[in-house]
């Protein structure tokens, strides 16, 4: 493993206010990395500085073993990126429009360079439509146009600015799917987001930005391990209390926490005496219930669902 991104300390102030306020990200070669955190909490910040967009105004950055914004000349080349909406030509193409961004990155011959355009517009969908101006795209078409700019240099690393922000459905399934299948192929992926349930799916590491501090960094699944406890649902959760004494954690309807991680044995026990037993799981936390501990905010700052 190594590090692609790190930080240590970064600071970024605006007057009186410390959008970001000393963060250590640790993005390892591999991970497909979510950095959540409420609107205003300091994400689209971080992700300008971590490009050499904005200068930090204190801590440091490297970017795939290099410091930053120092470094930015080579090692931007290996980084694809997509912030803020992408920013096209809208008289021009999707096809002309990535023509003019691979133009400025990698060379080699012409018939290379539109070999590389076509596959980068395959690769996002838009292999049919290319050839319309930008001006008729819809907002999800631009945004994968977006990612196929983000994909002509074969990037190393890719970061994205809130990528599914006004994609239908649909267009939201296209990109993770898109996502998914870069980082099997190597690309280590860093992703802002709002979106609880986006990064849950997507992510195997989560950073969790809460008003400019990252209140918690760590791999998903150790975040969501089970808890040791196990999950019973049961139309009569006063007679497991009763068979189970002393196990019973807590009860919440149907649903009662049992101290001890073998689900089987507490099955057994319950179906033993005679009680129904209607679901049975490992108790685990979800990602929503560890970020609003660690965040100590109300869901709707970091929204669970879209
Ligand atoms: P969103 O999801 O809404 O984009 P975010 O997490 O990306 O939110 P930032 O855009 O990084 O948050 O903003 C963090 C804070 O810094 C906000 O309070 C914002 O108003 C402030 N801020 C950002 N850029 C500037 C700037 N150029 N000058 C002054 N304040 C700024």
């Amino acid at each position: 493993m190594s590090a692609v991104i790190s930080t240590r300390g970064l600071v970024k102030q605006y007057g009186r206010l410390r959008a970001v306020d000393g963060i250590d990200l640790d993005v390892q070669a591999g991970d497909v990395y979510g950095f959540l955190g409420a609107n205003g909490s300091g994400k689209t910040t971080t992700v300008r500085m971590l490009l050499g967009l904005v200068l930090p105004t204190s801590g440091e950055i490297d970017l795939l073993g290099e410091r930053m914004p120092r470094a930015g000349r080579r090692v931007l080349p290996r980084v694809g990126a997509l912030i803020e909406g992408p920013a096209h030509y809208g008289h021009l193409s999707g096809r002309e429009n990535l023509s003019l961004l691979d133009a400025a990155g990698r060379g080699g011959s012409w018939r290379t360079r539109r070999r590389r355009v076509d596959e980068a517009l395959d690769q996002v969908g838009l292999g049919g439509v290319g050839r319309r101006p930008v001006k008729a795209y819809s907002l999800g078409m631009r945004q994968r146009l977006g990612l196929a700019g983000a994909l002509l240099r074969r990037p190393e690393l890719l970061v994205l600015d809130e990528p599914t922000n006004g994609l239908d459905p649909q267009g939201i399934s296209e990109v993770r799917e898109l996502l998914l299948e870069l980082h099997r192929t190597g690309t280590t992926v860093f992703l802002s987001s709002h979106l609880l349930a986006e990064v849950e799916q997507l992510c195997s590491r989560v950073g969790v930005l809460d008003r400019g501090r990252l209140v918690l960094q760590d791999e998903l699944a150790t975040l969501t391990a089970p808890t040791g406890s196990t999950v019973v649902y049961t139309p009569t959760p006063d007679r497991v209390r009763g068979t189970l004494d002393g196990r019973v954690a807590s009860i919440d309807g149907e649903r009662v926490i049992v101290r001890g991680s073998d689900p089987a044995e507490v099955n057994a026990l319950l179906v033993g005496a005679g009680i129904p037993v209607t679901g049975l799981a490992l108790d685990r936390p979800t990602l929503e219930e560890v970020v609003l501990a660690a965040a100590g905010t109300s869901p709707d700052r970091v929204e669970a669902r879209p």
